[in-house]
């Protein structure tokens, strides 16, 4: 595995692996890696012949300037994990190589960037993200890019600008990887305190009972989240939303009708996390 610190040393990569006729995959990350950034290699390792994968903490799309200090980094056991499921280059670059003075360009989508987590994090926050993502799909012109179902609003967002801009990529959205108590996996995990990790999963349960409640016929969205929203509460857990949207517009959903993301955000002991699940009317018997 090669670790790339330019664009022009990950270019030289791609262009050789390109040229020997392979299929190009990225897989972006911001580093800190679990299993559910090792499904997503291991997915594009299986999808094409030459694996790209991203680490790189965007300033840009962090609201809170402590967050990202925080946010975990090891770049030696990063590259060791992404060399043992054959990922071929590590792109790695500093934040001047993707943000040389000077840089002005931002990409925004409209309306879906609004809601849900646009909403808690600030507008800054998935222009941050669809800037950095375009920017990424532009420096590895990849065949296929992967990104995961645990951050559902970021990856429609993705696919839609990838849509509205014409960019040469298919675009996989790979299931959410959990603990074994049904936690969503993230690089945040590993700051929960003890209490705190044991509480977490409340938020994973709520939304298997939303599940539950459809498949037993429930179609009204906000019933089905409150009669729920005790097993968040017994958890000590107050979301800071809980919420049933079109999982294509992310606009509410009273009734239950077409595809349907229902998503969680909440604090557990100081630390935010986020999961969501995609909900749809059973066909009619
Ligand atoms: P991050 O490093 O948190 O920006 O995540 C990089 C990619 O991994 C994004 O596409 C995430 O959606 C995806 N990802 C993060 N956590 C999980 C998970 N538990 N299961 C599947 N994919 C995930």
């Amino acid at each position: 595995m090669r670790i790339a610190r330019t664009v022009a040393e990950l270019r030289d990569a791609v262009r050789a692996a390109r040229s020997a006729g392979k299929r190009i995959g990225l897989v972006p990350t911001m580093g800190a890696f679990h299993d559910g950034h090792l499904a997503l290699m291991r997915r594009a390792r299986e999808a094409t012949g030459f694996v790209v994968v991203s680490l790189f903490v965007n300033p840009t799309q962090f609201n809170d300037p402590a967050d990202l200090a925080r946010y975990p980094r090891d770049e030696a056991r990063d590259a060791d994990l992404a060399r043992s499921v054959g990922v071929d280059v590590l792109f790695a670059p500093l934040a001047e190589e993707v943000y040389p003075p000077g840089f002005a360009t931002t990409v925004e989508v409209a309306r879906l960037s609004t809601p849900l987590e646009g909403a808690m994090r600030g507008p800054a926050h998935f222009r941050g993200v669809a800037t950095v993502v375009t920017k990424l799909l532009n420096m590895v012109q990849p065949d296929d890019a992967f990104f995961g179902q645990k951050d559902a609003q970021q990856a429609l967002i993705i696919a839609t600008l990838v849509r509205d801009l014409d960019l040469p990529v298919r675009i996989e959205v790979c299931p959410t990887v959990r603990e074994a108590d049904g936690l969503a996996m993230s690089s945040r995990n590993a700051r929960l305190d003890p209490d705190a990790r044991r509480r977490a999963p409340a938020i994973a349960r709520a939304l298997r009972a939303i599940e539950a409640s459809v498949t037993a016929g429930e179609r009204d969205m906000r019933h089905a989240i409150d009669a729920t929203k005790p097993i968040l509460a017994e958890a000590g857990i107050e979301p800071e939303y809980f919420e049933a949207v079109s999982a294509d517009t992310l606009d509410p959903v009273a009734r239950l009708d077409g595809d349907t993301l229902v998503a969680i955000a909440a604090r557990v002991g100081g630390i935010r996390l986020i999961d969501n699940v995609i909900v749809s009317r059973p066909p009619a018997q």
